[in-house]
Parts: structure tokens; sequence; C-alpha cells
């Protein structure tokens, strides 16, 4: 899978601004759901780059005390700070919980001068992006809020529908690039056109590959 926002299009400006310490200890995940936080932030200048200076300079005394997500969101540009594959401590539910183990957690800004329209705007062509890339559907996007019950994003579960709805509006079903990533994934071996018969024996290795992936 896309590690790395650089390998997808996004229509909004990327800074890869990778963590180093404790705040990511490079532990590998295999991700399965996309976390959306709003930062509670109001400060002013409290935007992507400020947030991923915090990040790096929020060093945890303890290994208890360690924050940091994947992705952060404002309405001119959108850091990561961490890759996909690697675990992060967004989700409030500790080193070997669910949420941290297996969600990329995006947080979207909300400080004062932010353009929050905008801001969520590139949060859902962001999203899109990453279900689109990934193949994943849109019932795999939560709030903080399914992980522990705390209410966030603050902002933005009163309207989480309507968030959720503006996403899937983006996505779209590629089968020549599903066969693209069941190749690269290993999945299948072979470039056969979307169009192509299998027979069941194929069938039966492509299922066993999945179940071990
Ligand atoms: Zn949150």
């Amino acid at each position: 899978m896309a590690v790395l926002l650089s390998e997808l299009k996004i229509p909004a400006p990327v800074v890869i601004d990778l963590l180093a310490g404790l705040n990511r200890p490079k532990k590998l995940i295999k991700p399965t759901s996309i976390t959306i936080h709003d930062t509670g932030n109001v400060k002013p200048g409290a935007d992507a780059l400020n947030h991923a200076a915090y990040l790096k300079s929020a060093v945890p005394n303890t290994i208890g005390q360690r924050v940091s997500w994947h992705i952060t969101v404002d309405d001119k540009r959108i850091v990561q700070h961490i890759p996909l594959n690697e675990e992060a401590f967004h989700a409030g539910d500790g080193e070997n919980g669910p949420g941290n183990l297996t969600s990329i957690g995006i947080e979207i800004c909300e400080h004062q001068g932010c353009q929050r329209t905008a801001a969520e705007l590139n949060a859902v062509a962001l999203v899109a992006a990453l279900l689109n890339a990934l193949g994943w559907p849109i019932n795999t996007v939560v709030p903080h809020k399914h992980w522990t019950g705390k209410g966030c994003p603050h902002l933005l579960l009163p309207r989480w529908t309507e968030f959720l709805a503006q996403i899937a509006a983006k996505l779209v079903w590629d089968p020549a690039a599903e066969i693209q990533r069941l190749w690269k994934d290993g999945i299948i071996n072979t470039h056969k056109s979307p169009e192509a018969v299998v027979n069941w024996g194929e069938l039966a290795t492509v299922l066993n590959r999945i179940r071990h992936s």
C-alpha cells in the first residue's frame, strides 16, 4: 500500500515532515480504517505546520505520554507526520488498542483565521484519495468517538453523515486500478484485464492469499 501521501494524487499541497523519537516508534501496522479528529486548538497560527512542529517538540517523558497522528489538514495544506503503515498514538486507546494499531489518524485544524470550510474540503479530498488508492469503502472512515467515546471530532460529529456523503461522492471504482493494487500486494500474479475469466483454482488461491495477508 501507499505509505506516503506523495505517492497519491491529492488536489491540495502536501508536505511530508516525518517525526523521529518516541512519538513515532516505527512499529509497522496494517491499517484498516481512517480516524477523523478535530485539533481542538483554536489558538491563532495553530495550523498544520504548527502541529508538525508541536509533534516534534512534544517529547514524552514516558511511553504513556506519547502523542502523534499521521496527518494534519488545514485550509492551505496537508502535512504528513508518520507513514501510513506505522502506529501513531491518536485514538486514546493505548499502545495495543485497536484504534492506534489499525487506524490512520487525521487531524483537521480549527484555529482562529483558519477557513474551516476549506480545511474540511481538503480533508474530504484527502480521505477520498486515500480510499480510492487503498480500495477501501466509505464505512472504513470513523470518528475518534468510535474508539473511546470521546466527543471528537467535535465540529464534525453533528454533521458526520454529511461529511461522509461528501467523501463518498468522490469515490471511484476502477477495476483496472484494483488489479494493479492486488498485483502490487502479491494477491494476484497476473495483469489480466478486468474482463478475463478465472477458474475456481485461481479464485481459491487468491482467497487463500487474502486470508493470510
Ligand atoms: Zn480526536
